[in-house]
């Protein structure tokens, strides 16, 4: 197939991907492994795809920040190893730093648990014409704490608040959230990496086997495969009840790099382009101004 075939087929590639509604939703009818029509021979012809999504998300982004009137904001939730740090570095090469800031979120602060826990992530929201990247969220609020029953007791919440409906409430609390933001402008769309347990063991002996990659080793990872099955159970739980129309989730395959890059730039290339972004429009006030002051540059040395 070949490059701009494939640049063409964008739209069509994120479709199967795409959750708007969560009912129906289960993460077994997702294959992590899955490229489509494209195999490992369309690799090279991929790449090119994928320069020229990069490429066009710098004219788009480039757009976004002149206009300075929506925001968009990603989020990149997944599996330790699924490719979270490489698929954002990847897909954000060509753009313009001024105009993105990237966030991660680890293990909360004393002066988080201090506050409520939107508090962390609201304080880092894009502003209008900026491209936020969340690596990790508030939806860690209903994966690993979720997962890990000692980490909400950590939390310092009013007893009383703490009862079986909780992670029902803040599916709530996040779609509320976002419906707000998405009403102010602010555009979300969510990324979930899904990589196999199969790929993560083989991820995690390459940086055991790779000394350059080494340092992205942490046995606390590799023990937390022992939870593989209740983190599945949360991620389903959370795509179902917070896909929604406004702030769609993304299920990109992550078993092959290549193609969650270019999924995941397809998405967000078609994500700006519905925004109908054009450069702002000089008036015939400002144009006359931009005549006077060429003519005012040119008069003098
Ligand atoms: P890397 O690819 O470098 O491992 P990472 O995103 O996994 O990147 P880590 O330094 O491993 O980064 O730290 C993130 C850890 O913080 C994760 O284990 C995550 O579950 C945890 N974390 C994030 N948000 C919360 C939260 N709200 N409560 C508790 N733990 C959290
Ligand atoms: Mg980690």
């Amino acid at each position: 197939m070949k490059s701009s075939d494939i640049t063409q087929k964008a739209h069509k590639l994120i479709q199967p991907f795409r959750i708007t509604n969560g009912d129906k939703f289960r993460l077994t009818d997702f294959d992590p492994s899955e490229t489509l029509d494209l195999n490992a021979e369309d690799k090279p012809r991929v790449k090119e795809a994928l320069a020229a999504g990069v490429a066009l998300l710098a004219e788009l982004q480039d757009m976004l920040y002149a206009r300075s009137c929506w925001g968009v904001l990603l989020i990149f939730q997944a599996m330790d190893a699924a490719g979270k740090d490489g698929t954002i570095k990847h897909v954000m090469s060509g753009i313009n730093p001024q105009g993105c800031r990237v966030s991660s979120f680890k293990a909360p602060t004393s002066d988080d648990l201090d506050h409520d826990y939107l508090w962390r992530c609201a304080k880092v929201l894009p502003s209008r014409g900026e491209i936020g990247i969340f690596n990790r969220s508030y939806y860690e609020e209903t994966l690993v704490v979720r997962v890990h029953p000692e980490l909400l007791a950590k939390q310092k919440l009013p007893p009383e608040l703490v009862t079986p409906d909780i992670w029902k409430d803040r599916f709530q609390d996040i779609r509320g959230f976002e419906r707000y933001l998405t009403r102010n402008g602010i555009i979300v769309r969510k990324f979930f990496l899904n990589v196999s347990k199969k790929e993560q063991k083989k991820r995690f002996l390459e940086r055991i086997e790779n000394p350059d990659r080494n340092w992205k080793f942490s046995t606390a990872d590799v023990a937390e495969r022992a939870n593989w099955d209740a983190y599945m159970e949360a991620y389903e739980d959370m795509i179902r009840n917070t896909a929604t129309e406004d702030a769609p989730w993304y299920v990109v395959p992550a078993d092959n790099k290549w193609f969650t890059r270019l999924v995941v730039a397809a998405a967000i290339n078609e994500t700006l382009k519905s925004l109908h972004l054009a450069y702002p429009e000089v008036s015939k006030e400002e144009r006359r101004e931009l005549v006077v002051a060429r003519r005012a540059l040119l008069a003098k040395k």
